[in-house]
């Protein structure tokens, strides 16, 4: 395992080789702006070690870098004066990840920013509950 990736942009601010609007940093989590906020506040909680995504991070980092979003999720509500927070992490290219370097975004939601929500509104039609259950529970390690 790699834990610093020359190419990659996130290992560079964790590092301290690339300027970022730092929020929080412990010895193995930092949080910073995003550049490209989705709302004000629009937050991203990393490792300082490079994993590429939530699917592989060492679940002990994963769960330090969860309890620093509820952090600051907390501190958005009443600092910014948020009314709601998403928590959200994107594995892969085709679920939208263009850094690959496990992220999680923190992302405060204002009265008046509906058009901001992220879709879970659309359903599909073929549901089959039961018989994605099955096919899950095998694989649930
Ligand atoms: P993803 O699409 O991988 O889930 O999220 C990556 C996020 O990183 C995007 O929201 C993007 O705006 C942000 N981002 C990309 N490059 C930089 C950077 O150099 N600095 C900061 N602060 N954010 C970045
Ligand atoms: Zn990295």
């Amino acid at each position: 395992m790699k834990y610093y990736d020359s190419n990659c942009i996130f290992c560079k601010i964790a590092h301290g080789e690339i300027k970022a609007y730092k929020i929080y940093e412990d010895d193995h989590v930092i949080a910073f702006l995003d550049t490209n906020p989705k709302s004000m506040g629009h937050a991203l909680v990393i490792p300082k070690k490079h994993y590429d995504n939530f699917l592989n991070v060492d679940k002990a980092i994963m769960h330090r870098v969860y309890d620093v979003a509820q952090k600051i999720g907390q501190a958005d509500m009443v600092a910014l004066g948020a009314v709601g927070i998403n928590v959200l992490t994107n594995c892969y290219e085709p679920a939208g990840q263009t850094v690959m370097h496990f992220h999680v975004h923190v992302i405060p939601r204002y009265i008046n920013n509906e058009r901001h929500q992220i879709d879970m509104k659309n359903d599909i039609d073929d549901k089959n509950l039961p018989a994605i259950v099955t096919k899950i529970q095998q694989y649930i390690k």
